[in-house]
Formats: C-alpha cells, structure tokens, sequence
C-alpha cells in the first residue's frame, strides 16, 4: 500500500508539530505502509518571505521571488526527515528539481506537466519514507517554479496520480472541508463527501482549505483526497466522484465560500461592436490577470459597458491595461470599486432544484445588503457584495440554505 501525504502550515509550524506528524508518519511505517510525505513552509513563512522581498524591492523580478519562496518548503522537508530519522524511520528528502517535478513556465503560477518517478520507486524500495518540497518544480529550463498560493496540494495529488497512490491525505489545520470557512462562519458543518465538482468550485471560489488545481488534478485522474486534521485522528473529507455520494438529490447547496480582497473594474461607454469583450480580456489573460466574474450590460446608442472582477493584488495593471485598451478602441470611461468580495452558494442539487438564488437573494436582502453583481453557473450562484459586509454575507447565505449547525 503506498500513501500520499501532505501536512499543511500550521501542521510542521514548529519543532514540536513537525515531532508530531514525525510520529504519525512512523505509525503508517511500522505497518508497512510506503509513505510519500509532501510539506508546506512552516507556519507563515511563505508570507514572510514575501514580505521581506517587498521591502527591497516593490516589484521583485518573478525568477527570483520563485528562488526565494521555493526556500520555506526545503527548510521543512530536511527537518521533517531528520524527526523521521529521529524517530528510527528512515527518510531522504527531494526539491521539486531533485524528482524532476516538470512544469510550464509560468513563475510563481506554473502547471505540473510530468514527474519522474525513478528516485521515488528507489528510495521507497528501500524502504525509506520520502519527504518532497510541495509548491516546486522546474521548467524545462532547469529553472525553479512556483506552483501558485496553496499549491503543496497540487503537488501530492500529482505525485499520488504519477505513483498510482492507493490513498492521497490532506492534513490540515481543520477537521476537512466544512460548509464554509469555520474560522468565519461558527456555525459551520464538516461535510462527510464532496464531489470533485462542487469542491472545485468552492476552491476557485475562495474556500481555501483545498487548492483549486489540486482539485482538477484529482478529478481528472480519479484519485480520492481525504481533507483531514494533523491535530486529531477524526476522518475527514472525502472529495470524491459525484456519483458516489448517496444524498445528491436531498442536498442543494452544499457549501458557501468567501472570496475577499476583490476589486469590480468597468469599462463604461465602450463602443458596441464584435470583438471588444475578445479585446478586454485577451489583455488580461496576456498579462496573467485573473478575472472571475464578468457582466456585460446589452447595450444601446451603439454604447456598451463591461464590469469584472480582479484580485486586489492586480488591480493595477488590469487598469492599466483596460486604459491602454480605450485608448486604442477610441472611447470609453473605467471605474474602479476597490473593497468588494465575492459570496457564493454552491451544490451539484442545484441542477435540480428551483429557487435557490430567490433563496440566497432574500437572504442577503433581509440583512440590507447590496448585490453589486450577479453570475451563475449550473451549480454555482456567486454575488458580489461590499467587503465590509462580507462576513454577514456569509453568514446569511449559510444559514438561508440550512447548513448552520446552530439552527
Ligand atoms: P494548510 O496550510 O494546511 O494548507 P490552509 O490555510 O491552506 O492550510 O487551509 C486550511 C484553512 O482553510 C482553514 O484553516 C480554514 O480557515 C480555511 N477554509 C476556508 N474555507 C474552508 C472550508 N469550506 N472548510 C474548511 N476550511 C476552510
Ligand atoms: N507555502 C506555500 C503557500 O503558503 C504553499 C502551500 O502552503 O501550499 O502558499
Ligand atoms: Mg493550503
């Protein structure tokens, strides 16, 4: 039996957790188990480390901000193998570029392509535990790449799809994935099985327990992730194919996530005519701007006018190059809302069932708070709200689908 394992943060945030998941790991050893252990940077290292290269540098070359923040993760994966060590469980660490982790080359949101498995296969039939750097890999270049926030998920799935991994475990700070954040909402409920749909949905969407492409990766490949705590030995989440779940037709909404720090960019008074929606985000996706919701006005007097959302962080240059864009086009005014976030309800039973977003909307309206935008998807209904009222947003919304554990 061979077992991914990845251990988050919080979970090797210091000598003494790092001792602990050491234990929990040699527990799986001694039973013979083959261990792939992947780890995060310790605590908040990640964020540290992106804070120092702001002070030097408030626009740091990406090559180098990949050099640096690959560090936190190597700092972990020598320690977590020398607790192992420790312990009597024999264990070598790998970088990304060590088992050949072959990505694309995007820095600091690069996609895994292909992983070498040689050096794996050998050091496991030495029966050695593996700890490898997650977040990491290199471009055919040779040259280090960062996965993306939150990509140490990415890297296990990918390695649990390339080793044919009987199990693929997320440890984590939380018990597995809850029906929204429960650090935000208190009345939030683990949720046994989620199916990889919804689960992507609430990943790209703000719920941050899983990383998103961790999700797709699994989904395309079958592998079963089991979100589940480093502090306890409670069983989790199971992300799993849809038709596994029995309750599909009882369960709506099935969770409710939060994305924050978002700003609303329009494009006001653009001239109407084929090819300007191709022309906006053409620029965008060129530039690695991620854009989320998009509403497009139907125009009139030959007039149109394109809202999107954006990350805070790119704000700047989606405005810039919005800017850049009127002028060519001849026309136009932009108006930026910065402070907005995101709200939305998601559930493969929406397919099914009516008036969910009649559900959602009264809900918000209860609480006075003002809808800026609308989109939907089959299985998703996403508004955007005031940042300031993101929080009660959230609540409102969990509760108006009944999945508040205090109702
Ligand atoms: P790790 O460092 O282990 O990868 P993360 O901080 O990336 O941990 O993810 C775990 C966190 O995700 C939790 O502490 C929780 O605040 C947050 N989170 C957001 N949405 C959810 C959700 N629906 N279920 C569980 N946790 C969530
Ligand atoms: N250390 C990286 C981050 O903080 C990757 C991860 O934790 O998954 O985003
Ligand atoms: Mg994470």
């Amino acid at each position: 039996m061979l077992i991914v394992q990845k251990f988050g943060g919080t979970s090797v945030g210091d000598t003494d957790r790092i001792k602990n998941v050491a234990n929990r790991i040699k527990g799986y050893h001694e039973r013979g188990v083959q261990v792939i252990v992947v780890v995060s940077a310790m605590g908040h290292t990640t964020d540290e480390l992106i804070d120092q290269a702001a002070k030097l540098n408030p626009d740091p070359p990406r090559r180098e901000m990949d050099m640096l923040l690959s560090t936190g993760e190597q700092i972990s994966m020598a320690l977590m193998a020398m607790a192992l060590e420790a312990v009597g469980v024999p264990a070598i660490s790998f970088t990304g570029a060590q088992i050949q982790i072959l990505t694309d080359g995007h820095h600091s949101n690069a996609r895994i392509r292909d992983v070498d498995t040689t050096r794996l296969k050998e050091s496991l039939a030495q029966k050695k535990v593996c700890i490898v750097a997650g977040f990491q890999g290199i471009d055919e270049k040779q040259e280090i790449m960062t996965l993306g926030r939150g990509g140490s998920d990415t890297t296990a799935v990918a390695l649990a799809v390339a080793m044919h991994a009987d199990e693929c475990e997320i440890y984590t700070d939380v018990d597995g994935v809850y029906t929204t954040d429960p650090n935000k909402v208190q009345g939030a409920r683990k949720i046994p099985q989620i199916s990889y749909e919804e689960m992507l949905e609430l990943a790209s969407m703000g719920a941050g327990v899983l990383h998103n492409r961790s999700v797709e990766l699994a989904s395309k490949f079958g592998v079963t992730v089991h979100v589940r705590s480093s502090f306890n030995h409670n069983p989790g989440t199971l992300v799993v194919p849809e038709e596994r779940i029995m309750d599909m037709e009882k369960i709506t909404v099935r969770g409710v996530s939060l994305k924050s720090d978002q700003a609303r960019i329009s494009a006001l008074d653009i001239p109407d005519r084929p090819g300007l929606a191709a022309g906006v985000f053409g620029k965008m996706a060129e530039s690695n701007v991620n854009v989320d919701m998009i509403v497009q006005s139907s125009g009139h007097g030959g007039k149109n006018t394109i809202s999107f959302t954006v990350p805070s962080a790119s704000v700047g240059t989606a405005r810039g190059l919005l800017e850049g864009f009127i002028k060519e086009i001849g026309g136009g005014n932009i108006t930026v809302e910065e402070n907005i976030a995101i709200v939305s309800a998601v559930g493969v039973g929406m397919k099914s069932h009516s008036g969910v977003a009649a559900t959602m909307f009264q809900a918000l309206a209860r609480e006075n708070i003002n809808i800026d935008m609308i989109s939907t998807s089959e299985i998703k209904i996403s508004v955007v709200v005031s940042n300031t009222q993101a929080r009660q947003a959230l609540a409102a919304v969990h509760a108006a689908f009944g999945l508040d554990g205090n109702a």
